[in-house]
């Protein structure tokens, strides 16, 4: 039996790769540099995972920025406009993920997606009438080559053509399967060139065959395959699939001529049952993904070896992780300050290299092994989360009405227009204000007990102070305080709740260079003091305007953290609803009457298969979203906030969180979901964003205008809100002033105009 894994984080233990490419970036450092260091953290990892006994290693795993875009940019799939630009292989590669501006031109970046169902962004390809696949890029075998050297023989591995052309954008007139000719080709190319440098095996990534897929995409999938494996010579190929089952292809995908087959046992789960029903073909590497490659939890070895009994039954067996381990923070040992008795429940990636040797030793029967697995048993017999009975018993009692706030929204919208008096077209941001260097300064001196918590305090009250004044200044309606106390936005929920813990150094990428640093659930969620209130309620004094209460909403928390697996993820929502629901009502019984309870992350844990989006997920969020502020008087307006635009497909469920008011990131793909909005006569006001936070360029006062008008063409006037299309804090405070004005001086001239 052997051990494998699809992939290695590959920012590094203390986020080298991070560092090293954003001195890159501001040219402090070479590309020869950056090389170098690149060279060094595939060295490493390469050798720890041989240290750690794993049997099939991985290259091309390894991304300077996204392994999507390196499959991308190996296959030529570069738009014309990034090849003009003349630049180095390494710039041009930048210019795709972030976009370039300088003496050689003006481009923008490659959208970017949410990969799969995780936090994780992929750069989206693009491909238009021009694009000719073929295989252009070295990195693939120079990286194979690089490990040769070292002693090493890899498994590279890339994505495969049936989820790089899927995922793919098209922007001229031919669609995937036109490519797929030319993606055979270059495919092939690979295998020939594999062949010739004498590699044994390519791991193909096709994520997207868990996905619904159709029986047209089936066939398709078939053909291609066929044709590409016909030419694989000596080459052993590995398909590789996680997040989830394949149960659309299954059939197919067995009697294709693959050498291994690697299936999602943690995720998938269907992936025991397809093969019980359909078998598993002899002469094939059955790779089961046995480790969970995205929690932070140890495995229970008891549970993995029944499971691994039954696949057993089926064929020959490689030990692997469920997906790439890219989604784990890369090891425990980096934890100074968590108690050992906590430790001891976790694994992240360098430990679940351990598993995964540890269970090979323990079936391949070696005795000195068995100690390991009575102490995984010791573990899992023990009581570990800490339980709060109270919290059980709160949720116990929950009955209908708890989800369901009176009167109705139209209701609603009366007693509350009477109460608040605000104008037509009310204008309002969505909460946090530029974050600069002297604010994250005071908070990082706060914690590391340079300054006291009365200076702490007193420093924050000025920026509020300030941030007041400025919004009465330019006569924006609905005020916020600016969240200058807060760093992360679920961090600094977790941090004032009971059952969270905190890591120092637990980074996990979640596109470029950008890392996060999720927190615990480690027990029942409670909140034992009021956590927003304090900042809320001396930002109202200092105004007439309403001030806006400002939290974030549990679905969110529970999906920026690591879930603990004992209780259901239903059951840690609730537990999180009503934490926040108590916070909601401190905050209204200190006259803030309007709250928003920001659900940037809703979609995020949105199951992949359509089927399965209401039975195992939004039948649960959107109420645990209703609990949350259930029990506000009818006077108190509730709002809401989302990040992603993506939600045509979920706009129902979004009204029926039944918020007052929802705002969202719009000012990138307006017609779209203001089509969406207008075609279910959507209830609740919105508020799409008039300009796009995520660029510095201050928008004009016509641009806004404009923009205005086209939402009021959709969609009628009484229910439209203006706001910018997300947080500032990422901004600089001269754009973000600028930009406010103009958003008022906008909503202004169109109210004058009606
Ligand atoms: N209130 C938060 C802010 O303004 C919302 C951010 C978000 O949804 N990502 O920063
Ligand atoms: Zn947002």
């Amino acid at each position: 039996m052997k051990t494998s894994i699809i992939g290695f984080p590959r920012v590094g233990e203390v986020r080298e790769l991070k560092f090293a490419t954003e001195k890159y970036f501001r040219k402090e450092i070479s590309a020869d540099e950056l090389e170098k260091i690149g060279q060094e953290l595939r060295k490493k990892h390469w050798q720890l995972l041989v240290n750690q006994g794993i049997d099939f290693i991985p290259s091309g795993d390894f991304s300077y920025f996204d392994t999507t875009l390196d499959t991308a940019v190996l296959l030529n799939i570069v738009p014309k406009k990034y090849q003009e630009l003349n630049l180095s292989p390494l710039e041009t590669y930048f210019a795709l993920a972030r976009g370039y501006q300088g003496e050689a031109g003006d481009v923008t970046a490659l959208a970017m997606k949410k990969w799969f169902n995780t936090n994780y962004h992929y750069m989206v390809p693009e491909l238009d009438d021009e694009t000719q696949i073929k295989l252009v890029g070295e990195q693939l075998f120079t990286t194979f080559n690089e490990a040769k050297a070292n002693g090493i023989t890899t498994r590279p591995t890339i994505l495969g053509p049936f989820t790089l052309l899927k995922l793919a954008s098209y922007h001229g007139s031919k669609k995937a399967k036109d490519f797929y000719e030319e993606a055979i080709a270059a495919y092939v190319e690979i295998f020939e060139r594999l062949n010739l440098e004498s590699g044994e095996w390519l791991q193909i990534d096709e994520p997207a065959l868990v996905l619904d897929i159709t029986s047209e995409e089936v066939q398709q999938f078939k053909e291609l395959y066929t044709k590409l494996l016909a030419k694989k010579g000596k080459l052993k190929v590995l398909v590789q699939t996680y997040f989830g089952d394949v149960r659309d292809v299954y059939q197919d995908l067995i009697n294709l001529p693959f050498d291994g087959i690697g299936l999602d046992f943690v995720e998938g789960r269907k992936t025991l049952e397809l093969l019980e029903e359909h078998g598993f073909p002899k002469d094939k590497l059955l790779f089961a993904g046995i480790v969970n490659g995205k929690n932070i939890w140890k495995n229970n070895y008891e549970d993995t070896i029944a499971l691994l009994g039954k696949i057993q039954l089926f064929g020959k067996v490689v030990l692997n992780t469920s997906c790439s381990l890219l989604h784990v923070p890369y090891t425990i040992s980096s934890e100074t300050s968590l108690n050992k008795e906590v430790l001891k429940y976790f694994a992240f990636a360098v430990e679940k290299l351990t598993e995964l040797t540890d269970l090979k030793n323990i079936i391949m029967n070696k005795g000195e092994h068995q100690e390991s697995l009575e102490q995984n048993i010791a573990l899992f017999k023990q009581e570990r989360f800490s339980k709060n009975p109270q919290v059980a018993k709160k949720i116990e009692s929950l009955t209908e009405n708890d989800f369901i706030r009176v009167p109705v929204l139209a209701k609603r919208a009366e007693i509350q227009k009477e109460q608040l008096k605000l104008p037509i077209l009310p204008t309002t941001t969505i909460g946090s204000f530029p974050q600069t260097k002297e604010v994250k300064q005071n908070r990082a001196k706060f914690k590391k007990g340079e300054i006291s918590e009365a200076e702490y305090t007193v420093f924050n009250q000025k920026k509020i102070a300030e941030c007041v004044e400025f919004q009465e200044k330019i006569d924006l309606d609905v005020l916020v305080h600016g969240e200058f106390e807060r760093n992360d936005m679920v961090e600094y929920f977790g941090e004032s709740l009971e059952g969270y813990l905190f890591t120092e150094k637990a980074w996990v990428q979640s596109y470029g260079t950008r890392c996060v640093k999720p927190p615990i659930v480690w027990g029942d969620v409670s909140r034992s003091k009021p956590i927003t209130v304090f900042y809320s309620k001396y930002a109202q004094t200092l105004t007439d305007k309403p001030m806006k209460g400002m939290l974030t909403g549990p679905v969110t928390i529970l999906n920026w953290s690591f879930p603990r697996e004992d209780i259901s993820l239903k059951e840690a929502t609730l537990q999180l609803a009503l934490a926040i629901q108590e916070e909601v009502l401190d905050l209204e019984a200190n006259g803030i009457k309007i709250i928003q309870i920001d659900e940037a992350a809703l979609r995020e844990k949105l199951p992949l298969r359509q089927t399965d989006w209401h039975s195992e997920y939004l039948d649960w969020a959107i109420p645990a979203f209703r609990l949350v502020h259930s029990k506000v008087q009818p006077e108190t307006q509730i709002h809401t906030h989302m990040c992603y635009s993506e939600f045509s497909d979920i706009i129902q469920d979004i009204d029926n969180m039944d918020a007052d008011v929802i705002s969202f990131e719009a000012s990138r793909s307006n017609l779209d979901i203001l089509n969406a909005l207008k075609a279910i006569d959507f209830q609740t006001q919105v508020g799409p964003g008039v300009y796009d936070i995520h660029s510095p360029r201050v928008p004009l006062v016509t641009e806004i205008e404009t923009t205005i008008h086209n939402i009021l063409s959709k969609l009628p006037i009484e229910k439209i809100w203006i706001n910018p299309d997300c947080g500032l804090k990422t901004r600089g405070i001269f754009e973000t002033e600028a930009s406010l004005e103009n958003l008022v001086l906008a909503a202004k001239k169109v109210r004058g105009g009606v």
